[in-house]
């Protein structure tokens, strides 16, 4: 099968994958979820591994996506994960533009990856290494066990530290960590999660936050914007930009050398017009963006029989109406209906 570009009526090219593998989390990060009063979809609703497969290698091999990212919810609560990375694992990507062809060239690995809390690598890291994952990502906003508490409501700031250094000594590379920065929040602390990131050879990631909460509690006045962040890292470990590729992190390098650092300025900086990601909803619902209000239902077409390429038909329309932007900040903003555990952050 001869890989075509997925390309929307902007011109951007899709190379970049977000399945959600479950919508269930063991944290309850505040400015994710709620307390309680989540309603789990029934498990007959979510895609079975085959099917989560089945949308990935059309992908791969009809369009040429070659980054895959699994996520959640809390991914690894979802039981037998490393069965999905293995499969996930042996898709081979022709080259989309060069009009390559998988099945004859054998075609080339994608990036396979995970984001997840961290909280049980220490357990499944080495079975995901086996199974094929390369990299992964580890949500951490605070260092501070008091906060951690706060902020996740679990008790559980070790198992993700130690998390951290299992993922690290399976081999997982880069380990990258993700902190979401809110004024009156955690904002205090950035300087020393970068601090953590020098000293344990991991690259902090800090996000801004976005309005994708399940509480409703997000404003603008507590996103903490990328000059803030950049700002408050460069006082203390002097930072060079690093010229940005076609990731949403804008990334910079320690002067001394030691590492880098990013933000993703998802509020302050949209990205919009280089983003190359559809994410595909536990659930089997295909999202041209993470603030579209719109989805495609790919579990019906996969549960209803249809051919591969009437999916491949359904992905690429999915794609070709992909608005321009997410429009946070200005009056035609909507907020999308699914929060970001139900999305798939
Ligand atoms: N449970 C996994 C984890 O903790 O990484 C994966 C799912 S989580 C929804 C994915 C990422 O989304 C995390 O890094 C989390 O911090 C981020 N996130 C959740 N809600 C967010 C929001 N409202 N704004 C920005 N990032 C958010």
């Amino acid at each position: 099968m001869v890989a075509a570009p997925l390309v929307d009526g902007y011109g951007r090219v899709h190379r970049d994958l977000r399945i959600s593998v479950t919508d269930r989390c063991n944290f309850r990060c505040t400015y994710c979820m709620p307390v309680e009063g989540m309603t789990w979809l029934p498990r007959s609703e979510v895609l079975t591994f085959e099917e989560i497969e089945r949308v990935a290698r059309v992908c791969v091999e009809r369009f040429g996506v070659d980054s895959i990212r699994l996520t959640g919810g809390e991914p690894t609560v979802r039981a037998h994960l490393p069965a999905l990375v293995a499969k996930l694992a042996a898709l081979r990507v022709g080259d989309a533009d060069a009009g390559g062809d998988a099945a004859v060239d054998g075609g080339r690995p994608i990036d396979l990856s995970l984001t997840t809390n961290g909280a049980t690598l220490r357990t499944v890291a080495p079975a995901l290494v086996d199974a094929g994952l390369q990299r992964v990502n580890v949500s951490l906003d605070t260092l501070r066990p008091d906060r951690f508490v706060e902020l996740t409501r679990r008790d559980q700031l070790d198992d993700v530290l130690d998390g951290i250094d299992a993922a690290l000594e399976a081999g997982l590379a880069p380990v990258k960590i993700n902190a979401v920065v809110m004024r009156g929040v955690n904002d205090d602390e950035i300087v020393d999660m970068a601090a953590f990131g020098r000293d344990r050879g991991v690259t902090m990631r800090f996000i801004e936050w976005m309005p994708l909460d399940a509480d409703g509690q997000w404003n603008d006045r507590r996103v903490v914007g990328q000059d803030e962040i950049v700002a408050a890292i460069d006082a203390v470990f002097p930072l060079d930009p690093i010229v940005r590729g076609s990731e949403p992190a804008e990334r910079f390098a320690y002067r001394d050398g030691r590492g880098e650092v990013g933000v993703i300025p998802s509020v302050t900086r949209p990205f919009c017009s280089t983003c190359d990601r559809i994410r595909l909803t536990a659930d089997g619902q295909l999202r041209s963006c993470l603030f579209a209000v719109d989805e495609t239902d790919l579990r019906g077409m996969l549960r209803s029989g249809v051919s591969d390429d009437e999916l491949a038909a359904e992905v690429a329309r999915c794609v070709a109406g992909k608005w321009a932007g997410h429009m946070i900040g200005q009056v035609t903003f909507v907020r999308p209906r699914r929060s970001m555990s139900q999305i798939g952050g």
